[in-house]
């Protein structure tokens, strides 16, 4: 059984040779292109929760973990939560890892590896999302980063999004996809 939502999270960046980045297409709300993340539980801390979900979602190992740093975002989740509370504290980090990413068929629908090229371009669709400029069913089927995952490239340095952007990403990631989907519905 899932456990309810802790308003906690780590998201670990899985750098690669190249100036190259992978990221996990996860086929769940919510849509995008993603590192590798997900709640706490009961990992026993952020350093092991984050070494636990890299094997359990990528099939690596970590060898190390660089702190990038620790934020807060409201960002909706498809767990239960506490009342009047929602989103999560969130550990960033960056891995240092080995062996040959593998995506776990139960986790995963994609699993690519994108130029830091590709990360703007990625960063500039879902921007285009919570903007309303592509509705929710065509970034399902055609997504760009996650909209956590846009706002924390940016953070990294990945890619570069405006301010006015970054706030309407945040605001949007508050949001279950099924009710951007019931708006997006609605006439104008
Ligand atoms: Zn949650």
């Amino acid at each position: 059984m899932v456990p309810p939502c802790d308003h906690e999270c780590v998201g670990v960046v899985i750098p690669d040779a190249g100036d190259t980045y992978w990221l996990l297409d996860r086929g769940k709300p919510p849509p995008g292109w993603a590192g590798v993340g997900d709640h706490l539980d009961d990992h026993g801390g952020p350093e092991a929760a984050a070494r636990a979900k890299t094997l359990e979602e990528l099939s690596i190992t970590v060898v190390s973990l660089i702190p990038a740093f620790e934020d807060w975002l409201p960002n909706w989740c498809r767990r239960r939560h506490q009342p009047r509370k929602l989103g999560h504290h969130w550990h960033l980090f960056i891995a240092e890892w080995r062996g040959q990413p593998t995506p776990e068929p139960e986790e995963a629908r994609g699993l690519r590896r994108f130029h830091r090229r590709q990360l703007q371009v990625l960063a500039e669709r879902t921007a285009a999302y919570a903007i309303g400029d592509v509705t929710p069913p065509q970034f399902a089927a055609d997504p760009g980063l996650e909209l956590p995952w846009a706002y924390w490239a940016h953070r990294l340095g990945l890619v570069d999004l405006p301010r006015d952007v970054l706030s309407r990403i945040i605001d949007r990631s508050a949001l279950p996809p099924d009710v951007l989907s019931l708006n997006s519905r609605t006439p104008s």
